[in-house]
């Protein structure tokens, strides 16, 4: 079907128009607004949300498959689990590990971006690590941390073959104020994450190009009202974005209502930092070398540590909404036009509007996804 219409709740996502429409027709946008005569068949969805569709930047894995597996349908797999979730585009992100390791991970992500995927589409990567804090790794491999090498840095890059997006690292980490102009020098957006950078260390780095900050709050120190670190750095810059892991447990709701209400709506990205065993029932499941256990909505690795998490991003604009206090119009942007803006994704993504990618997302009021749209084609569709 290349002309179709759908109806509902539009939220173009900076405003919400009830009685609306949105025209698709060869996988772009034609039209959203308010209700007129439809372009080809018309889908009532009655007053649900139509948003555009949802862009996580940090995903590890989801439904047993790790976006770094040597499984070459892993990837696929997690691209089907995300699009059940309302995403329709991702990052796949890299954990630390040894070089060779690293290397062929993203060649292998690299490769299956070239390709495409049946779910959500892989819009490039995410490399989080290896050059990271020892103190504040939390669930990253602390055996292959080490110091930024540009020579690495421009092995990976070459490897990721232009699908290299964001690359996450301790600011203070031997190189790393280097590897951050470099990064920055080549179109990469270089984020803070892992790190124990006080306050001045995080002004440097943002001074250098470093242009985001990972899961803000988590594996960083916390604020002191004298030494306010690269959390309150981060908090008070208008150059730096943020990233929130949505899912009111690895932040508490009022936290993430005083980090959106300082960086707005235009600064705050929702991410899942979703991993493996995401989707899989509670209990003890394989990640990686390790064991970790599911229960009551968190990722426990041994010794009491949170791993990342398992929510899905339509989860994190619930949480947003319904814990954090936002409007529908401001969460449904943090987790589509700001992530595709300022990780400077494909042009057309993250908005609905004429010329846009037909990337859909139909959800109702409590954000349970309905119809998940990539380019004009579904790809989900939810339980009636
Ligand atoms: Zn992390």
């Amino acid at each position: 079907m290349t002309e179709y219409t759908l109806r509902g709740t539009v939220v173009t996502p900076s405003e919400l128009i009830s009685h609306g429409q949105v025209e698709i027709a060869n996988g772009r946008i034609m039209y959203a607004g308010p209700r007129r005569q439809p372009l080809g068949e018309a889908f009532d969805h009655g007053d649900r949300l139509i948003c555009p569709g949802l862009i996580d930047v940090h995903v590890h894995g989801g439904a047993g498959h790790d976006a770094m597996d040597r499984d070459p349908d892993a990837v696929e797999a997690i691209s089907g689990y995300l699009a059940a979730g309302g995403v329709t585009g991702f990052l796949a992100t890299t954990q630390t590990a040894p070089s060779g390791e690293l290397l062929e991970a993203v060649r292998r992500l690299a490769a299956a971006a070239e390709a495409g995927l049946g779910g959500a589409r892989l819009l490039g990567l995410h490399l989080e690590g290896p050059y990271l804090s020892e103190e504040k790794r939390g669930a990253q491999h602390g055996d292959h941390i080490r110091a930024a090498d540009t020579g690495e840095l421009e092995a990976l890059h070459d490897a990721a073959d232009g699908w290299m997006k964001v690359m996450t690292l301790a600011p203070e980490a031997p190189g790393a104020l280097d590897a951050v102009a470099w990064l920055a020098e080549r179109g990469v957006v270089a984020s803070a994450g892992h790190t124990d950078a006080d306050y001045m260390t995080a002004l440097e780095a943002f001074g250098r190009g470093l242009s985001h900050v990972s899961h803000l709050y988590n594996g960083m120190r916390g604020l002191h009202h004298r030494e306010p670190g690269i959390l309150g750095a981060a908090l008070t810059d208008g150059r730096v974005s943020v990233e929130l892991i949505a899912d009111g447990l690895h932040v508490h709701p009022a936290a993430l209502r005083l980090a959106a209400l300082l960086k707005g709506p235009a600064k705050t990205v929702l991410v899942s930092d979703s991993i493996k065993p995401a989707g899989l029932p509670d209990g003890e499941h394989e990640y990686g070398s390790r064991r970790v256990t599911l229960r009551d909505g968190l990722a426990w690795l041994p010794g009491g540590v949170i791993a990342g998490s398992t929510i899905r991003l339509n989860d994190a604009v619930r949480v947003m909404v319904e814990e954090a206090g936002l409007s529908v119009a401001e969460a449904v942007q943090m987790a589509s036009t700001t992530p595709a803006r300022v990780l400077r994704l494909t042009p057309g993504k993250g908005r609905l509007s004429e010329g846009s990618d037909a990337d859909v997302t139909v959800m109702d009021w409590r954000f349970n996804v309905e119809e998940t749209i990539v380019g004009g084609e579904t790809v989900y569709r939810g339980a009636e």
